[in-house]
């Protein structure tokens, strides 16, 4: 026997017209460097229905590529919403790639416009001629005086929306495409995550309720996560499902601008990688938080000392969450039970370093990779951690990279190795993924080892990250010389330097005798983590003051 209910297509659009009726009088708030600009979501959805309109005007095709080049602002957020509710795909370009591979990412999802925010220009402009597909370029004043282009596909944006009709919104399959994030391979160049209307709107429901970041209607969300990041954690959406107030940073991403932000619009809500909330730490007294109720954390593991550190000050630690941009992400809460009260605060506290539960929606396992032996439950057993559900990826777009990423019976290879306890709590212990998170953004190994390997004095590369107190993780370089041959670090970093984007120099080079392999002859990056063990970084290193 069936049920009896309607096959109802879960989209996009009925989330926006419910959010349009109901909190026309919520607010969306932007930092510029001239104030706060505020705008209620009434009349942030008008806009949004214009955009939509603008993107017919310019002749967008019916499942185009629409790219995004920018901070986090109103605008951007109502482009989360105009792209897909047309129909269209939103792809969000992360600002601090390198040129490489934003050219390869533009060109290889058929961008056919960019919205980009007129500060971000100096860095966009320079790309523009290595675009294949973009037929327009839609500037954001954001008060910034950059120079824009003179070039027939420059459009500004204000003109562009105000002379644009506003649209009904409508969407008829809830698989069809919706957005597009690209994140880094080990090797070779970024791959496409596509996230569906379906797979979005359940992630946002997921995101609401208390399993999952538990937003409210009387919260208001300040995304510190970049909008163009992992889907911004669903802080684009999960808000406006619920008809929260969005208090957005812009251009304004250093911790003291934040925590300024935080206490003039008495946030309640705000999410980041760790490196940010590591950052605050010293404001924790100089500023009012009294109105935060929840901080979340995650993109990297958030240390325990620094989320006791904000529950000492704040009377609230830090949420750890887990994901990844092929999982929406949030694929894990480390949410507390009412059996922790039972235990010690040290316990507590360790309960709430682990990655947490899996909500409804997302199931995990843990397999020893080479025979998919699935381990048990006992938080000793180590594994490959794997996840399905309706907000996982299934593949990548257009990429023959998909096959070694999941498995025959369709669950994701994380890349991430993890035990679980007897509830079903996650615990990250490793990567095997060969990449280092700096700051939130991934650097390539690979990538350096084979640039270090064709230094003509270097026989071996192998680099792997060690923890930083700001930015988590940094590269070093461990280094096998040639047999006689000599470089010294200044040599080997001057020779990565015209390679790769500034922030992913190796902070170190260590020259050793020899990189440990595996029985196959493969670097042992986990022997040779053991071996540097009581490695310290050099005071003083880490070449950049900020990321980008
Ligand atoms: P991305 O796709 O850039 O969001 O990166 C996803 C990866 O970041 C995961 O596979 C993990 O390796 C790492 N990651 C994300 N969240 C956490 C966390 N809470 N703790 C440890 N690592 C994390």
């Amino acid at each position: 026997m069936q049920g009896l209910m309607q096959d109802y297509q879960l989209t996009l659009p009925p989330v926006f017209a419910r959010a349009e009726r109901m909190y026309g009088d919520k607010e969306l708030v932007t930092a510029t460097a001239d104030g706060v600009l505020r705008q209620s979501y009434a009349d942030w959805a008008a806009e949004t229905r214009r955009l939509g309109g603008a993107l017919d005007t310019l002749g967008i095709s019916a499942e185009g590529r629409v790219g995004t080049f920018a901070w986090n602002t109103a605008r951007h957020v109502a482009l989360y919403w105009a792209i897909p509710c047309t129909g269209r795909v939103l792809h969000t370009l992360n600002i601090r790639l390198f040129a490489e591979q934003l050219t390869y990412i533009v060109n290889h999802a058929d961008d056919e416009v960019i919205f980009v925010d007129r500060s971000l220009l100096p860095v966009f402009t320079k790309l523009l001629p290595t675009f294949e597909k973009v037929r327009h370029v839609v500037v954001m004043d954001d008060g910034a005086d950059a120079v824009v282009p003179d070039d027939p596909r420059m459009i500004d944006y204000r003109e562009l929306v105000d002379g644009a009709e506003p649209v009904d919104f409508g969407v008829d399959d809830e698989n069809r495409a919706a957005a597009m994030c690209y994140t880094s391979g080990t090797t070779g160049n970024p791959k496409g995550v596509v996230y569906s209307q379906r797979s979005l709107y359940l992630h946002g429901l997921s995101a609401m309720m208390s399993t999952g970041l538990g937003i409210r209607e009387t919260d208001r969300v300040l995304p510190v996560v970049p909008l163009f990041h992992a889907n911004a954690w669903g802080l684009a959406q999960t808000p406006i499902f619920t008809g929260a107030d969005l208090v957005l940073p812009g251009p304004g991403m250093a911790p003291e601008a934040i925590a300024a932000l935080i206490s003039s619009e008495r946030v309640t809500f705000t999410a980041g990688v760790p490196t940010i909330w590591m950052g605050m730490l010293p404001l924790l007294d100089s500023y009012d938080f009294s109105s935060l109720r929840r901080i979340v954390g995650g993109g990297s593991a958030v240390p325990k000392a620094l989320s006791e550190a904000y529950r000492e000050k704040l009377g609230i630690p830090i949420v750890h969450a887990w994901g990844m941009t092929e999982t929406s992400p949030l694929a894990s809460v480390s949410l507390q039970r009412s059996s922790d009260a039972a235990l010690s605060a040290v316990d507590q506290a360790d309960q709430r370093a682990r990655q947490g539960f899996c909500p409804v929606g997302v199931e995990c396992r843990i397999v020893v990779p080479d025979t998919g032996e699935e381990l048990p439950w006992d938080d000793t057993a180590t594994g490959e951690l794997q996840v399905r559900g309706p907000w996982i990826a299934s593949g990548y777009y257009d990429d023959d990279r998909s096959a070694e990423s999941f498995t025959s019976d369709g669950w994701l290879r994380t890349g991430d190795v993890a035990a679980v306890d007897t509830h079903g709590s996650i615990r990250l212990v490793d990567r095997t993924k060969d990449l280092v998170k700096s700051g939130g953004e991934w650097i390539s190994s690979v990538e350096l080892e084979n640039r270090l390997m064709a230094h003509p004095a270097v026989a071996e590369a192998a680099v792997i990250g060690v923890p930083h107190p700001r930015w988590q993780e940094r590269p070093i370089a461990c280094v096998v010389l040639e047999d006689g041959a000599t470089a010294g670090k200044d040599e080997l970093i001057d020779h990565l330097r015209p390679h790769v984007a500034k922030w992913w120099l190796p902070d170190d080079v260590v020259f050793i005798d020899e990189v440990p392999k595996t029985s196959v002859g493969k670097f042992s990056k986990k022997d040779l983590r053991a071996q540097l063990a009581d490695y310290v970084l050099p005071a003083g290193a880490s070449p950049v003051d900020e990321l980008g």
